[in-house]
């Protein structure tokens, strides 16, 4: 299990992103507990043992502030129409982690500033953020998978129905709800099952929130050295399902990593499958991308 540390983080940079995000913040937690830790998550490619509680939130706030008062009016794109997008959670599950920091101090912050929206993945139902009501101004990505492979990919995370549900209380909440297909696992009998989980998507989301919904889905990366620390610990059906030599290949992720990716080919196989499912059960809801 990995280790808790308080901290005042020094790395205060804010990066660019422009995917699920416009920009990423610093780090308010840097690591995660989540059920992912040993199958596919990338933080854990850089650090597996420990969770780090930056403990400095105000003053990564002034910098976010100084940041946003440096840019110029906000251009349209596919992170928001309207304003630009910080994702507060690319290193931790914000909703797993809610009691580690004062998340409510920085919700508050993007919910007041006229230009910001904050945004993060989640694959955990915490019903205590629902006691904040952020006016739209915070963006939650349920993260979703057919269940079969979740309890093997990601166990102990909210099962998939409870995502589902999220969505309509979430929005009633007043946060803004995406999708977040990711990863996207191919594999013997998959489109079966998402053909399932897009169903489930279809008729529990009610009709007036369809039209809001948008998503990302991004197809599964992987690692070398996460493959052989998971193997290690006995993941052998997890692995089965993510390790692919055969029709993965090597990339440099957006953030100079080492990673592996399906082969092009076989990835733009993939999407053309796995779009025309989606666009035959879900129609409403807008991919934002998909790669
Ligand atoms: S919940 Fe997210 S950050 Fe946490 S282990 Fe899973 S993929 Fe990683």
């Amino acid at each position: 299990m990995a280790q808790l540390f308080i901290r005042n983080t020094k790395t205060l940079h804010i990066r660019p992103n422009g995917r699920s995000a416009d920009f990423i913040t610093p780090n308010f937690i840097y690591g995660c507990a989540g059920g992912c830790r040993n199958s596919y998550c990338y933080v854990m490619r850089h650090n597996h043992e420990s969770i780090y509680v930056n403990e400095n939130v105000d003053q990564i706030l002034r910098i976010i502030d100084k940041h946003l008062n440096s840019l110029p009016l906000k251009i349209p794109n596919q992170t928001d129409p309207k304003y630009w997008t910080y994702d507060i959670g690319c290193s931790t599950d914000v909703s797993l982690h809610w009691k580690h920091t004062n998340w409510l101090k920085v919700f508050e912050f993007f919910k007041e500033h006229f230009a910001a929206k904050a945004t993060f993945a989640t694959k955990y139902v915490n019903s205590k953020l629902l006691d904040f009501n952020p006016n739209k101004k915070v963006r939650i990505r349920f993260s979703l998978m057919p269940q079969n492979i979740s309890l093997i990919l990601e166990p102990n995370t909210s099962p998939i129905i409870d995502r589902i549900k999220a969505i309509n209380t979430f929005i009633e909440a007043g946060y803004e709800v995406h999708l977040n297909f990711s990863p996207i696992v191919a594999y013997e009998g998959w489109l079966n099952d998402y053909e399932i989980l897009f169903k489930d998507l279809s008729e529990l989301i009610k009709e007036q929130h369809k039209p809001f919904i948008k998503a990302e889905c991004i197809f599964l990366t992987h690692n070398d050295k996460q493959h052989e620390r998971n193997i290690l610990s006995n993941r052998f059906e997890s692995e089965a399902l993510i390790w692919k030599p055969e029709i993965q290949e090597s990339k440099i992720s957006e953030y100079g990593g080492k990673a592996v990716r399906y082969k092009a080919k076989v990835k733009s196989n993939f999407i053309q499958r796995w779009t025309v499912l989606h666009n035959r059960i879900i129609p409403w809801n807008t991919i934002r991308y998909i790669f």
